[in-house]
C-alpha cells in the first residue's frame, strides 16, 4: 500500500514509518520539521519506497494514498503552547485538510486523538464513553479542544461523507527518539538525571500518569488501522498508573540516586489523574501493552545517554 504519514518526522510517526517501511510499504512522510527532525527519518532517506514532503498540512495539498495516519500536531505542553494559535489552526483546518484528501483519494484515515480530551477526568480510570472534563478557555484548550475538534471532523466526514475513520486516544507514551528539550515529564527526568540536575516534580508529584512504551504503542495503530469492523475512538495507554513522584524515584534509582528532587509550581490545569480502560482495545484488536514501566525506561535511558554522549 502507499501509505501518508503526517508529523512522521516526529517521535511516534518516526516509530510507525520504520514499521511499515519493515512491511514492505511505500509511505510518504509529510511533516514542517516544528518538533520533528530529519534525523528520525534518516535511515529512510533515498530508499526506493520512501518519500519525505515538506508541507505544513494548514495549507492543502493533493496526494494519491490508501491509507492517512494523521499524527502531525505538537504533542507536548511546551510545544504546543508556544504558539497556541497555530497548535489549534494544525488540529482544525490541519485535520480538515487530510480528511478533505482522504475523501477525494477514498483511503482510510487515522487519527491520532489523546487521553486530554477526558481533561481533567472525573471517571477513573477513563473508558471512551466518558465526555470529558475540559476547561475550554485555558492554556492547553488550543490541543484538548483542537484533538475534540479533530474528532468530531473525523466523525463527520465518516457520516457525511463515507470517509473510513480509525481513531485513537493515546495515552502519555515515552520511549527512545523523544526530545530532549521536549518538556515532557519523562525526557525531563531522565536527561535531568543524566546531567545530575534536579529532576523537577511540579506540584507535590502527586498527580498520576500512565506510560506506555512505545513499540506497543505503534502495534496498536496498526491492529486499529487494519481492523475492518471498529472506527474507535479506542484508548491506546498502558494501565500502569505511577504518581510523578514514583517515576521521579524510578529514575533516580535507575540513573544516579544521589541526583536530588526539586519541587515547582504546578502548571495550570494539570490533570490529576489519568489511567486508560482498555477493555476495547483488548476485545477488539487483541491488543495489550507488553513493555512494563521498568524495562521501557531502561531501553529509554539507554537510548538518552547515547545521544548525550554523542554530542
Ligand atoms: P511530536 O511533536 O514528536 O511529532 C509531531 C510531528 O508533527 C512533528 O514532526 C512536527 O514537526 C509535525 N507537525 C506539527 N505541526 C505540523 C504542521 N502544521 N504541519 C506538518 N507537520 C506538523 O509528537 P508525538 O509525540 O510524535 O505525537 C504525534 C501525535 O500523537 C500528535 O498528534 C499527538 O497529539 C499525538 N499524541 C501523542 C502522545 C504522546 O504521549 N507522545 C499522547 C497523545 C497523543
Ligand atoms: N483538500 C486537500 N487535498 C485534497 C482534497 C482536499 O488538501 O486532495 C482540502 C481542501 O482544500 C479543503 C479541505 O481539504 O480545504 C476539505 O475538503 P473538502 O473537499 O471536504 O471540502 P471543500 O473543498 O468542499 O471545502
Ligand atoms: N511534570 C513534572 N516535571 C516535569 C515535566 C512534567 O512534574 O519536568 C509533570 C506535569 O506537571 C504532569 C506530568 O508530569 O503532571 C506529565 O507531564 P507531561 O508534560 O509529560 O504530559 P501531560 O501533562 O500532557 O500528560
Amino acid at each position: 500500500m502507499r501509505i501518508l504519514v503526517t508529523g512522521g518526522a516526529g517521535f511516534l510517526g518516526s516509530h510507525l514509518i520504520d514499521r511499515l517501511m519493515e512491511q514492505g510499504h511505500e509511505v510518504i512522510c509529510l511533516d514542517n520539521f516544528f518538533t520533528g527532525t530529519k534525523r528520525n527519518i534518516f535511515k529512510w532517506i533515498g530508499h526506493p519506497y520512501f518519500e519525505m514532503v515538506r508541507h505544513d498540512i494548514t495549507e492543502p495539498i493533493r496526494l494519491e494514498v490508501d491509507q492517512i495516519y494523521h499524527l502531525a500536531c505538537p504533542a507536548s505542553p511546551v510545544h504546543y503552547q508556544y504558539n497556541p494559535v497555530k497548535t489549534i489552526k494544525t488540529n482544525v483546518i490541519g485535520t480538515l485538510n487530510m480528511l478533505g484528501l482522504a475523501k477525494r483519494v477514498k483511503a482510510r484515515f487515522f487519527l491520532a486523538s489523546t487521553s486530554e480530551i477526558y481533561g481533567d477526568p472525573e471517571v477513573h480510570p477513563q473508558v471512551e464513553e466518558y465526555r470529558g472534563n475540559v476547561n475550554t478557555i485555558g492554556i492547553r484548550s488550543c490541543y484538548d479542544e483542537g484533538k475534540r475538534v479533530a474528532e468530531t471532523l473525523a466523525f463527520d466526514y465518516h457520516r457525511q461523507n463515507g470517509v473510513d475513520v480509525r481513531v485513537a486516544r493515546i495515552f502519555n507514551t515515552y520511549g527512545p527518539r523523544m526530545q530532549q528539550n521536549d518538556g515532557r515529564v519523562v525526557s525531563n527526568f531522565i536527561v535531568q538525571a543524566l546531567k545530575g540536575i534536579p529532576l523537577t516534580v511540579y506540584g507535590d508529584g502527586s498527580q498520576t500518569r500512565s506510560f506506555c512504551y512505545v513499540s506497543d504503542l505503534i502495534e496498536g495503530f496498526i491492529r486499529l488501522m487494519n481492523n475492518e469492523e471498529h472506527t474507535g475512538p479506542v484508548n491506546l495507554g498502558n494501565p500502569g498508573e505511577y504518581t510523578i513522584l514514583q517515576l521521579a524515584q524510578a529514575i533516580q534509582a535507575k540513573i544516579d540516586s544521589s541526583v536530588p528532587i526539586q519541587f515547582e509550581t504546578l502548571p495550570k490545569d494539570d490533570p490529576r489523574r489519568r489511567q486508560p480502560d482498555i477493555t476495547k482495545a483488548k476485545t477488539w484488536l487483541g491488543w495489550e501493552p507488553t513493555i512494563a514501566l521498568e524495562e521501557g525506561l531502561k531501553l529509554t535511558i539507554d537510548d538518552f545517554r547515547d545521544r548525550l554522549s554523542s554530542q
